[in-house]
C-alpha cells in the first residue's frame, strides 16, 4: 500500500509529463503555422509545382513544392480546397 505522500508524488509526475506533452503539441502547432501557405517560390516568386509528398507530410496537411525556374524545393501548407496556383501580380 502506498502512503499518501507517494501517491501525491506519482500524481505530480503524471501532471508534469502531461504538461510537457501539451507544451510539445503547442510547439508543433506553432511550427506548422510558420510553414508558408503560398504557392509561389520564396526566391523568385514564380508559381511552384506540387511534388509527390510522403504520407507523413500529407497527414499533417503539408506538401512538397518545386520551382521550375530556379530549382527551389521546399514544404508548404496545403490550401483548404485542393491545390491552387497563384500567379504573381
Ligand atoms: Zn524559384
Amino acid at each position: 500500500m502506498q502512503s499518501p505522500e507517494e501517491s501525491a508524488d506519482v500524481l505530480t509526475a503524471i501532471l508534469l509529463f502531461a504538461l510537457d506533452g501539451f507544451r510539445l503539441l503547442l510547439l508543433l502547432f506553432a511550427a506548422w503555422f510558420i510553414v508558408p501557405r503560398h504557392r509561389n517560390c520564396p526566391q523568385c516568386a514564380e508559381p511552384t509545382e506540387h511534388l509527390e509528398t510522403a504520407r507523413a507530410l500529407r497527414w499533417i496537411l503539408l506538401e512538397k513544392r518545386w520551382c521550375l525556374k530556379c530549382g527551389w524545393t521546399g514544404v508548404a501548407r496545403k490550401p483548404p480546397g485542393g491545390t491552387v496556383v497563384e500567379r504573381p501580380p
